[in-house]
């Protein structure tokens, strides 16, 4: 490869299984906190639903903190049970933290691409100890040139500034020979259109696209997002 070419890969949903973990650090909550009569698949539904209006009501400009304080509590009243929202939050944040694992193929694709010359780099919004504990816990650190979380700059995706930033540390950086690969069409690629970025929305579930943001090509695997990455450099 003659010129350098750079790759800055979201974590959650595209590296990482989020949803794994997510699940997990759920049912060890249900483990703790038992309803009498009531499974843990009775539960998780209920947690869901209030889950994802609370992030509705942070979507539309609610204070995250508060609001996640709630979503256990809330939960839990639906069961007719008192609980303490702040520390079950806190309980549960430590168990993500813990609890992290590697998509099937993210690390085999990450040795490829590093090995055919492309720089990687990590584009993450979320916490820094919690990225970078996962990072290292799953042998993934070391794969990447740059790692760039939001919690540390204090700029997260869809931010163009957050695009910059990463393109500023890394000499040899620029617009037309670097790419972004992320599962969220909201934050990974409506970012890296604001930043003028080319970008591959991955998207192993056939999520319907119902906004009006185009990504420049859309992935259902790994192997897609290997051919797709090339035939974008070569435009
Ligand atoms: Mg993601």
């Amino acid at each position: 490869m003659k010129e350098k070419k750079f790759l800055i890969f979201d974590l959650d949903d595209t590296i990482f299984d989020f949803k794994k973990g997510e699940q997990e650090g759920l049912s060890n909550i249900f483990a703790e906190h038992p309803v009498s009569e009531v499974t843990f698949d009775q539960w998780l539904p209920v947690f869901k639903k209030v889950n994802s209006s609370i992030w509705k009501q942070i979507e539309e400009g609610g204070s995250a903190k508060d609001l996640l304080n709630t979503r256990f509590s809330t939960t839990y009243q639906a069961f007719g049970i008192e609980a303490d929202g702040t520390l079950l939050e806190r309980t549960y944040r430590n168990y993500l933290d813990q609890s992290y694992f590697v998509l099937e193929g993210a690390k085999a694709l990450l040795d490829r691409l590093q090995q055919q010359g492309f720089v990687l780099i990590a584009g993450t919004n979320g916490k820094s100890s919690t990225q970078r504990n996962r990072l290292k816990g799953t042998g993934l650190a070391e794969m990447f040139e740059d790692i760039v979380i939001s919690d540390e700059i204090g700029i997260a995706k869809p931010n163009r500034l957050f695009f910059e930033q990463i393109l500023k540390r890394n000499s040899g950086m620029t617009k037309s020979n670097t790419l972004m690969i992320g599962d969220s069409l909201r934050s990974d690629i409506q970012g890296a259109i604001h930043a003028e970025l080319k970008n591959i929305w991955f998207n192993p579930y056939a999520l319907k696209n119902h906004t009006n943001i185009q990504p420049d090509a859309e992935c259902r695997t790994f192997q897609e997002v290997e051919q797709q990455i090339k035939q974008l450099f070569t435009l």
